[in-house]
């Protein structure tokens, strides 16, 4: 009998929690260990957590969050427009008093949150050089500065 050598249960990190990671990276906690802030000013996230020393520099949210967020606030926005402007026909200065700044707080309070999120859900899937045991991120290569040209 031929015996097949399975190593990528040993090259790679142990299962991780995925919604257990979003919910960690939504409340802006660390992924790994849901103590402390996930970010270090509004949308910096640390580069290792303060408390369990995970690596966090790993995250590659990208534009995701922001595309998420325009996603969530305009469903949110428009809707509103369109039943006020049916129902009672404001005047047009209303729309800008109400619709303005509702958009700007909502974008403001949701974008970390998503970003939060996806940095969970890279963090539990092992993406980016999240998971130590896999091969390296080329990404992460393309980041080393090159010696030769400083
Ligand atoms: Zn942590």
């Amino acid at each position: 009998m031929i015996e097949i050598e399975n190593d990528s249960a040993v090259n790679t990190t142990p299962p991780r929690n995925q919604w257990q990671a979003m919910r960690r990276g939504l409340a802006q906690k660390c992924p790994a260990c849901g103590d402390s802030a996930l970010f270090s000013s509004y949308l910096k996230v640390h580069d290792t957590c303060p408390t369990c020393k995970e690596e966090l520099h790993h995250q590659r949210a990208d534009d995701a969050p922001p595309y998420i967020t325009i996603f969530i606030v305009g469903h949110i926005i428009i809707p509103g427009i369109l039943i006020l402007e049916k129902v009672y026909a404001p005047a047009t200065w209303i729309h800008y008093v109400i619709w303005l700044p509702l958009m700007l707080i909502l974008s403001l309070t949701i974008l970390p949150r998503i970003k939060g999120l996806f940095v969970g859900l890279q963090w539990a899937l092992g993406m980016h050089g999240f998971d130590k045991k896999a091969a390296p991120d080329p990404f992460e290569l393309a980041t080393i500065p090159d010696p030769l040209h400083k």
